[in-house]
């Protein structure tokens, strides 16, 4: 049924052998600068690469501050607790999404809270997220609150899905309205724009990664972004272990962690921003060619929306219904090329079954019929 989608990929890759979703490229000063920090003996968490590693993502991010740390689940952590994310808290975010947002949630003892996605973005629902507000939400001296819970919500985590920008200037005005932080899960969407602004950038703090499948990557790394210089101070404090700086004395002023990137991972990251744009411009291509193929085909592709520039980090299409989507996932996996279908929602797992949430039926709509297909660069 689906032998010219199969074909289309391995003439695409000009490969018939196994083809995965997403492999990292080094073809620029990666083993260059990891040599230099070996000699250096400055391989763990300070060096010179960690630190130009961070201005290299200010900069091209557009954010005035970033914090290098070891995952991106640690910088959303981190990210929520700056924002008094605790036990008396609540998190609204997207079912629709890695189980690296809830976890990050569930590590500062708060509880998320599911609002449903747009069809068109796959990310949070503006709309969704207004009339959970609306009706669910009271506000007491300027902060917000559950009606039904009573407890503070102290953030909204957007997730930009698969490198395509969610509806995210309707969110931060919501977040505005209604006093609660907007901590951008920003983990995909490295070169990423809504309207021509670097997507990670739109509210309090942003979290970005650097794992092994992202668009670049330092092995294992992650990403705080902010303009607040009060919290970035803060977000380095906690991640170095909330040491007191001192020459020599070790004194330790609340419980920190030990979150830093360390500097031989930030070498591999400092070059592959040097070919961060080579490498996006590579992704724009692939997706062209699966544009063109897929409208000819009549399959319907995730493709960018006006307003936005996707990094087109795991590309994806839509199946017609869950039976079309498993028939697809068997016969492109059984002839070698790797495909998956999207997450499964967070509140159907056991952790978050009991979580607050909205009708999510666009989430699930969703995760009956998305499937990721290959999207490595080509050499
Ligand atoms: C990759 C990812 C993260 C962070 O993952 P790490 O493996 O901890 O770097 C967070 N959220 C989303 C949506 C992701 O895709």
């Amino acid at each position: 049924m689906f032998e010219t989608t199969v074909k289309f990929i391995q003439e695409t890759y000009q490969t018939k052998a196994f083809l995965p979703l997403h492999e990292p490229v080094f073809f620029g000063n990666e083993k260059k600068y990891l040599n230099e920090c070996i000699d250096s003996t400055f391989v763990s968490s300070v060096g010179k690469f960690v630190d130009q590693f961070e201005q290299m993502v200010a900069e091209y991010t557009g954010a005035k501050y970033a914090i290098a740390t070891v995952n991106g689940t640690a910088a959303l952590h981190i990210a929520l607790k700056l924002v008094g994310t605790d036990e008396k808290s609540e998190v609204i975010t997207q079912p629709l999404t890695f189980i690296a947002t809830c976890n990050a949630i569930s590590y500062c003892h708060a509880k998320p809270v599911f609002v449903d996605v747009d069809k068109d973005t796959m990310g949070l629902s503006p709309k969704s997220l207004k009339s959970f507000l609306e009706t669910e939400s009271i506000q007491k001296d300027g902060l917000c609150y559950n009606k039904t819970t009573g407890k503070k919500i102290t953030a909204i985590v957007p997730m930009h899905t698969f490198g395509h920008p969610c509806k995210i200037d309707e969110i931060a005005a919501i977040c505005n309205e209604y006093n609660i932080a907007l901590v951008e899960d920003a983990a995909e969407s490295l070169g990423s724009y809504y309207k021509g602004q670097h997507a990670g950038t739109f509210g309090k703090l942003a979290a970005f990664s650097f794992n092994g499948n992202k668009t670049i990557t330092t092995g294992g790394g992650g990403m705080i972004i902010t303009d607040d210089e009060a919290l970035a101070k803060y977000a380095k404090h906690l991640t170095t272990t909330s040491k007191v700086p001192h020459p020599y004395e070790y004194t330790h002023d609340e419980i920190g962690y030990n979150y830093r990137l360390p500097n031989l991972n930030a070498a591999l990251g400092c070059a592959q921003m040097e070919i961060l744009d080579t490498i996006l411009s590579n992704k724009r291509a692939l997706a062209s060619q699966y544009i063109d193929f897929f409208s000819k085909n009549n399959m319907s592709f995730v493709h960018e929306l006006p307003n936005t520039k996707a990094n087109y980090w795991l590309n994806a299409i839509i199946l017609k219904d869950k039976k079309e989507r498993d028939v697809f996932l068997k016969e492109t996996n059984d002839r070698g090329v790797m495909t998956r279908p999207i997450w499964a929602l967070m509140n159907k797992l056991d952790m978050f079954k009991e979580c607050q949430s909205t009708d999510l039926s666009n989430a699930l709509w969703l995760e009956e019929r998305v499937v990721n297909i290959p999207s490595g660069v080509r050499l």
